[in-house]
Formats: C-alpha cells, structure tokens, sequence
C-alpha cells in the first residue's frame, strides 16, 4: 500500500480546480468547501498524482472510471444536502464522491457491484477519516431496503431508466438525482422530488456521459 501524502502542490492544484469549478457555474460553498478539502489524488493510481486535479475522469480499477470533479460538484450541489441525512449512493467507485458527501456531514450508505472495487474501498486507509460511509457490495438496482427511507439518492452511473425500488426507498419530500439515457452515449442529469402523495416533481439539467449502471454483481 502507497504512503498517502497530501503536499503543498496538491493543496495548490486543489484550490485551482475549486476556482475552475466556481467559473464552470458551481455555486454552494459547501460543496466547493469539501472539494477542497478532499485530497483527490489519494483515490487514483500514483502514477496520475500530478494531474489528478484536471478536471477530467480517470480509469480506475475493473474498468471503470472515477467521475470528472465537475460532474461530482453539479451531482452533489443538486442533492441540496443538509448536515445528518441519510443519503444512498450507488457506484461507490473510487469512494471520491462518497467521500465528498461524508465531508459534507450527512450519513452515506454506499453500494457498488463490482467486488474487486468493493474490497479496495473497504481497504482503503482513508476511509478512517469518515465513519459516516457504510460501504456494501451488493445491486444498487436493489437499494438497501433495512436502511430506507433515505432523504436523498445519488446514482453515479447511467441509468436505462428510474431504478422502481430506489424510488421506493426515497422519503416524502427527498430528492434523487440520477442521469438517465437519452441516447447510446448521452444521459439526461434529472432531479425527481417525492411529493406527499409519492409522486415525483421532475427537473431537467444538463447531459452528461456515465459509464452504465448494470444488473447484478459481479465477482470478480
Ligand atoms: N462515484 C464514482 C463513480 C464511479 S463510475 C467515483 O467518483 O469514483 C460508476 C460506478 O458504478 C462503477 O464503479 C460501477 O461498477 C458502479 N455500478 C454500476 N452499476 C451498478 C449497480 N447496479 N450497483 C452498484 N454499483 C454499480
């Protein structure tokens, strides 16, 4: 395991990307506060450690990806998040942006289906920092019913439509974003609020790419 190491350079570098993000129209102080306070290199390989602050994804393990800093500012200052909510996210990932919503106070129920990133997570030193995340492998289709109703879900990948049982799991007067296929390539990033009678109140933002959110798990 690599030492973690948060320099001079890469507070310098942070502050920048806080800055970029500011001029790309991300407004809430208290997300651009826990990106700036994430040492996001930690969560990539060493060989990325000078250009992890660009604003871009990166491979990670199993295929996947560790989304675009822009992208987890916009998906995190949608949520609305206020300090001691519950909030479920599928595709832990890298746990970057599981990360940035534990720095931001609430309680984060994590789920990703792929088991070899699952158990990096769970090894991970830096997860200490945050005993708010519980971390499950499991089907984030499913959700995790014992721990529901959340105040908020997040869904990090691309979903062909709205997950029934995550919808199910959302409090009256919850929100869930989630980007939903418009095209092959292309997904629509939507927030849906439950109404008292549990129907949704739906807003449309912007298009984004996400690698597919998948049925199952998988072992490997
Ligand atoms: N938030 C992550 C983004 C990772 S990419 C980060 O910042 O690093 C999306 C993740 O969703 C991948 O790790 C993928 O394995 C996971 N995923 C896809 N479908 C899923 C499902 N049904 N349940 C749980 N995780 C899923």
């Amino acid at each position: 395991m690599r030492e973690l190491k948060d320099e001079y350079i890469h507070k310098g570098l942070r502050k920048q990307l806080v800055d970029l993000l500011r001029t790309k129209g991300i407004t809430d102080e208290t997300v651009l506060n826990a990106i700036g306070s994430i040492p996001r290199h930690f969560f990539l390989d060493s060989a990325f450690d000078r250009i992890a602050y660009e604003d871009r994804a990166f491979p990670i393990a199993a295929d996947q990806t560790i989304s675009q800093p822009y992208t987890v500012a916009y998906q995190t200052q949608l949520l609305q998040l206020k300090k001691g909510e519950k909030v479920l996210e599928i595709g832990t990932g890298s746990m970057y942006q599981t990360s940035v919503l534990a720095a931001m106070g609430v309680k984060v129920y994590t789920i990703e289906r792929q088991k070899q990133l699952y158990d990096l997570t769970k090894r991970f030193p830096f997860k200490t920092e945050y005993p708010n995340i519980h971390f499950h492998f499991g089907d984030g289709f499913e959700g995790i019913p014992e721990e529901a109703p959340f105040h908020k879900i997040l869904i990090t990948a691309a979903a062909p439509k709205i997950p029934e049982k995550l919808w199910e799991q959302l409090k009256v007067g919850g929100k869930m974003v989630i980007p939903v296929d418009e095209s092959d390539s292309t997904q629509r990033m939507l927030r849906l609020t439950k109404k008292k009678d549990g129907k949704e109140k739906r807003e449309s933002f912007d298009e984004f790419s996400f690698v597919p959110m998948l049925e199952g798990k998988s072992q490997q």
